[in-house]
């Protein structure tokens, strides 16, 4: 072992030390099933494929990364050999200097974007970040100084003095760094891979489903009030965060200057866990609420009942539209709105900590089963006079359409006449639950109501085992996700399409009239609602459907997984928390400056906050509408 040997043991030692002493913070959380042997087999994947494809969307971010960290991990494998056991000390020494160049040039680059301006769009934090790239330099310097050291044999004599301190002074810094600092983040970085909440995703998959709450274990947290509560591998993750501030980037409600930053939010919950780490932070604050200090938060609640003191705020947390901008651009793949939720349920179920008109919406649920409190036996009243049958009358149809909350409200029965106008026109056998539809149960679980929720979902899933169809429509794209993706964890899976997905299956099967109208004129942008996008995955259909129909196609500066949210979920337009603009206005202001005449949507939601939009604007329209008006098809 020659002394630089040493100094690795050493630095290696220390490092694994923090990453004891990081453990022991996890350890602070609730069990967790995790597959080891799966998630180390694919760290290599998830690392080098999965995260690099986020990393990858700014390049210079991914160019910084490769080096930095290819350069100083590939130096330190290739010097292990050299100085612990003496193997080919010459023929090595060169491809360390190499890599070491590499890695310095990449740390260079680090400091440089932690330091210096912003690069478009982003906030990364400086202070004690910026300064990591300064310990990973002095590393990466020692490295290849040791490797000519070693190639020099008996030659080198003193000059060991020089470079063991070099490489001392690094590999405490870094050590230092890994508890309480930013190196932290490359530590816990690796062990989150292995042991994701969601694992699909370190695969590359989309898993957006919410995990049923154990409701008959009582020993199991109704939801997160202190860190204790999540599991051990979700406090993992948080600690994974590199403070890079993409997802405060895209965060709608940080926009519109709501007191939502979610990478402030992912800091707290790091301080919550706590005690002894003082874990800097030192980017830009939720909105209006004061900066993070270094005090230590550990013994407050994560989430406090009205009037009383807590780590995350009650307009921090409400702020939130569920929309997953944030997860969709988080290197490190954390999961913001699970903790959210998470949050809400604790919030919800254990204070009744809700705000009022969420309160309101979830009793009307509870008590009507809709979230107006309408009567379910209204649901089908838009269709009076339409030969529209309820499918208990035979038992079966081809098509079940599930017409949702919009139902009840004037812009979603226009939509719902218009998308019932174009089936009937493409021979469809069409039919609905009618007064055995209840809500989907989406706002109350998003809401943090998961016993209403589940409540809502057993009671759907039996009325729908009753009957035989091919599969289920809708215009919601909230309603799409839930029968799809939530709905199978209480027994009921089904072949679900969003409306824009069949009517592009029926124009490419013939089955309407070829669209031949011109109305409406001028450029269309489609508005990816999150629902079926980021949640979904589903962005080409809607864009297909509307070349079928011939219309100019533009795209807003943000669209398909990086779309905007028009801050209609979540349960956002009934919290209402006020900001400095509204997002509905932001997004639109996005589709204006795109060219478009028309906004094309596809979901109820985004149809209220996009057409409240006041002023001079391009027209809101529905997908379905745009169909039947090119198609000629009337209701
Ligand atoms: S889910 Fe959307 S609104 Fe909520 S924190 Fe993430 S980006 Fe912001
Ligand atoms: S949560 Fe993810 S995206 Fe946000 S700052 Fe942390 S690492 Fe970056």
């Amino acid at each position: 072992v020659t002394p630089a040997g040493a100094v690795l043991l050493a630095g290696l030692a220390l490092l694994a030390v923090q990453v004891g002493r990081l453990a022991g913070r996890w350890r602070r959380g609730g069990p967790a099933s995790v597959e080891w042997g799966k998630g180390l087999a694919g760290l290599p994947r998830a690392y080098l494929q999965v995260v690099h494809e986020v990393v990858a969307r700014d390049p210079a971010s991914a160019r910084m990364h490769a080096l930095a960290a290819g350069g100083l991990l590939g130096a330190l494998a290739l010097s292990l050999p050299v100085q612990i056991l003496g193997l080919w000390p010459r023929l090595l020494a060169f491809p360390i200097v190499l890599l070491a160049v590499l890695g310095l040039v990449g740390s260079a680059i680090a400091r440089r974007r932690r330091t210096g301006p912003q690069p478009d769009g982003h906030r990364l934090s400086a202070g004690r970040y910026a300064r990591l790239p300064l310990a990973l330099a002095a590393t990466v310097l020692f490295l290849p100084a040791a490797a000519l050291l070693a190639a020099a044999g008996d030659r080198a004599g003193l000059l060991w003095l020089p470079v063991t301190a070099l490489g001392a002074a690094g590999m405490l810094w870094l050590a230092w760094q890994g508890h309480g600092g930013p190196m932290r983040h490359a530590l816990a970085g690796a062990a989150h891979l292995a042991a994701h909440p969601r694992p699909l995703r370190t695969r590359g998959l989309r898993d957006t489903a919410l995990a049923p709450l154990p409701l008959d274990d009582e020993s199991s947290p109704l939801g997160a009030g202190t860190p204790r509560d999540f599991a051990w591998n979700r406090l993992l993750s948080f600690d994974a965060c590199v403070q890079c501030g993409r997802c405060e980037a895209v965060c709608p409600a940080f926009a519109a200057g709501q007191p939502l930053n979610p990478k402030a939010l992912v800091n707290d919950l790091v301080r919550s866990i706590g005690p002894g780490v003082a874990v800097p932070y030192e980017g830009d604050p939720h909105p209006g609420l004061p900066v993070a200090g270094l005090a230590d938060v550990s013994h407050l609640p994560l989430v406090a009942a009205p009037g009383g003191e807590a780590v995350i705020q009650a307009e921090t947390l409400w702020s939130c539209t569920t929309c997953r901008a944030c997860v969709e651009e988080c290197p490190m793949l954390i999961e913001h709105v699970d903790a959210v939720v998470d949050l809400r349920r604790h919030a919800t179920l254990e204070l009744g900590a809700v705000p009022a008109r969420v309160a309101e919406a979830l009793t009307e649920l509870r008590d009507s089963d809709t979230q107006s409190g309408r009567a379910l036996s209204e649901r089908s009243n838009w269709a009076i006079g339409r030969d529209l049958r309820e499918i208990g009358s035979t038992g079966e149809a081809e098509v079940l359409l599930w017409q949702g909350e919009a139902a009840y409200q004037p812009h979603g029965q226009r939509v719902l006449l218009q998308l019932l106008a174009l089936m009937q026109a493409a021979k469809v056998d069409v039919a609905v639950l009618g007064a055995e539809e209840r809500d989907c149960g989406e706002l109350s679980r998003r809401a943090g109501d998961e016993a209403g929720f589940q409540r809502l979902a057993r009671e759907n899933v039996a009325a729908l085992a009753k009957y035989r169809f091919g599969r289920i429509v809708t215009a919601d794209p909230h309603a799409f996700h839930m029968l799809s993706r939530e709905y199978p964890a209480f027994g009921g899976t089904y072949l679900v399409e969003h409306h824009s997905q069949f009517l592009d299956r029926l124009l490419a099967e013939g089955r309407l009239p070829q669209p031949a109208g011109d109305t409406p004129a001028g450029r269309v942008a489609w508005h990816d609602p999150c629902y079926l996008g980021r949640y979904g995955g589903e962005i080409a259909a809607p864009r297909r459907l509307l070349d079928r129909l011939g219309v100019a196609r533009v795209e807003m500066a943000r669209y398909g997984f990086q779309a905007m949210c028009c801050g209609g979920g979540g349960g956002a337009p009934l919290s209402d928390v006020p900001g400095r603009r509204r997002i509905p206005d932001l997004r639109m202001e996005q589709a204006q400056e795109s060219g478009a005449e028309v906004v094309a949507v596809g979901c109820p939601n985004c149809m209220a906050m996009l057409d409240g939009v006041p002023g001079r604007r391009p027209e809101v329209l529905d997908i379905a509408e745009l169909v039947a008006n090119r198609c000629g098809v009337t209701a």
